[in-house]
């Protein structure tokens, strides 16, 4: 069974101004797309991984054969990744998060404002591309974490709650090199309901 993109859950501008259409119609159609099509090939060189699931694929990355991992790791992480990053995006969306994942927010980082400073710092200090992450462990406890490329949490075994893409591909057309500014405006489309359901299926 072959992998394949998901379609956006929203038209290509509705998160406009803060995520230009452009961005989302190439970012979504050619590097999204592109991440399927060479996890898709990568797995055609390993046909034992063909009914791997992509958390599978992720979770256990030093099962996968070395021949055909590194493959696996770049282009089934960019597939999870990307496949999460726009349910965590919505029109009408930002704002506090309230609820749980409110309150386990207030809780480890002080208040909200404090938690967007400590994930933009994740977010802007991440040296080349990779990504921003909100961990969430068992427990409930909260943790900020970055990764490099497309790896991402759940190939720790950790399970991720929110994350932000930042690769050039994701900002540069509308941001340049203002990455902060690109964290600033993608608070304005974070969608915290499926920020919650994810925190309540930890
Ligand atoms: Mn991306």
């Amino acid at each position: 069974m072959a992998h394949t993109l998901p379609a956006l859950g929203y038209a290509v501008n509705a998160l406009e101004p803060h995520i230009d259409a452009l961005t989302m119609t190439i970012h979504h159609d050619k590097h999204h797309n592109a991440y399927v099509t060479n996890l898709n090939a990568a797995i055609d060189k390993a046909p034992e991984l063909a009914n791997w699931t992509l958390g599978d694929l992720c979770r256990n990355i030093a099962q996968v054969p070395e021949s055909v991992r590194t493959a696996v790791r770049n282009n089934g992480g960019g597939h999870w990744n990307h496949s999460l990053f726009w349910e965590l995006m919505a029109p009408n969306a930002g704002g506090a998060p309230s609820g749980d994942i409110g309150a386990a927010i207030t809780k480890t980082f002080g208040d909200f404002g404090k938690f967007r400073d400590a994930f933009k710092a994740a977010a802007t200090s991440r040296f080349g591309s990779g990504w921003a992450w909100l961990v969430a462990g068992r427990d409930g406890a909260l943790t900020i974490e970055s990764t490099p490329n497309q790896d991402n949490p759940l190939m720790d075994g950790k399970h991720a709650v929110l994350g932000l893409d930042v690769w050039e591909h994701a900002y540069y057309l509308k941001y340049q090199n203002r990455r902060p500014d690109y964290v600033d405006a993608w608070w304005n489309v974070v969608n915290w309901g499926e920020v919650a359901k994810r925190y309540a299926a930890r």
